[in-house]
């Protein structure tokens, strides 16, 4: 029997539901949500409180390695999917502010930022019984996952579940602001030179503007049950 751990990897572009969904994946499946996204949210984050230029490429590589990030089970009963620490620090807000958002693709480019979060991504997965989200999980950071799948939905779409999400949680959302993010975040994402966004040639492409959430949550359910029934059955039927 294969040993590979038991690891489904969501990619996709900015907003297309990444997040959403792999929560409700990974409750079905007992398995633990790691987002990826977090760890460059929380090094962008870390580099504006200190007032390094998120253009000084050396200074902001190290940092991301030398802070300490952890993901852990939400500490707050605020809506917030998990809790993210930056040296102990709670920041779980602070990355998904406007500054981060505008920020977060300039220092993920940088090989070296790439290079120290990656070991951590690859150290948390191997545990096995993880859904991971991001932009390079099925390319770079665990391209042997049994289970690949590439979350999209066109920038108009994504613009519009991003004002509504905002707009519950009661702060103001410009559309046409909105869709330019999601595009200049596409296109520097897409043409970086280390791991840029791209889909596996072996992903199960989804394209989620016309589905609902639970429609898209029950295929991945039904293929992870399917391409994992032979590689690890006991994490498979933690309910
Ligand atoms: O998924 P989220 O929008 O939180 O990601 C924020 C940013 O982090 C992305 O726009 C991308 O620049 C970067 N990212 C990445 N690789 C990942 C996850 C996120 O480059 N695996």
């Amino acid at each position: 029997m294969s040993t590979t751990p038991a690891v489904i990897a969501i990619d996709g572009p900015a907003a297309s539901g990444k997040s959403t969904v792999g929560k409700l994946v990974a409750r079905k499946l007992g398995f633990l949500l790691f987002d990826t996204g977090a760890l460059y949210r929380a090094v962008t984050l870390a580099a504006l409180t200190r007032g390094i230029p998120v253009d000084d490429e050396e200074r902001i590589e190290d940092l991301a390695r030398s802070i300490h990030i952890d993901l852990i089970p939400a500490t707050q009963n605020d809506g917030r999917p998990y809790t993210v620490l930056v040296d102990g620090q709670d920041v779980t807000w602070g990355i998904r502010s406007e500054a981060v958002d505008a920020h977060v693709s300039t220092v993920s480019a940088y090989p070296g930022v790439r290079q120290a979060l990656k070991k951590q991504q690859r150290r948390i997965a191997q545990k096995g019984g993880v859904v991971m989200v991001g932009r390079d999980i099925g390319t770079v950071v665990f391209p042997e996952a049994p289970l690949k799948v590439y979350l999209d939905a066109s920038p108009q779409e994504r613009a519009r579940r991003r004002c509504e999400e905002l707009q519950a949680r009661g702060e103001a959302a410009d559309y046409e602001a909105i869709l330019a993010g999601v595009r200049h975040r596409d296109e520097i994402d897409s043409t970086r030179a280390t791991a840029p966004l791209k889909i596996a040639p072996d992903a199960q492409v989804i394209h989620t503007d016309h589905l609902t959430i639970e429609q898209v949550v029950d295929a991945i359910v039904r293929l992870a049950r399917e391409r994992m029934a032979h590689t690890a059955p006991s994490t498979l039927s933690r309910q």
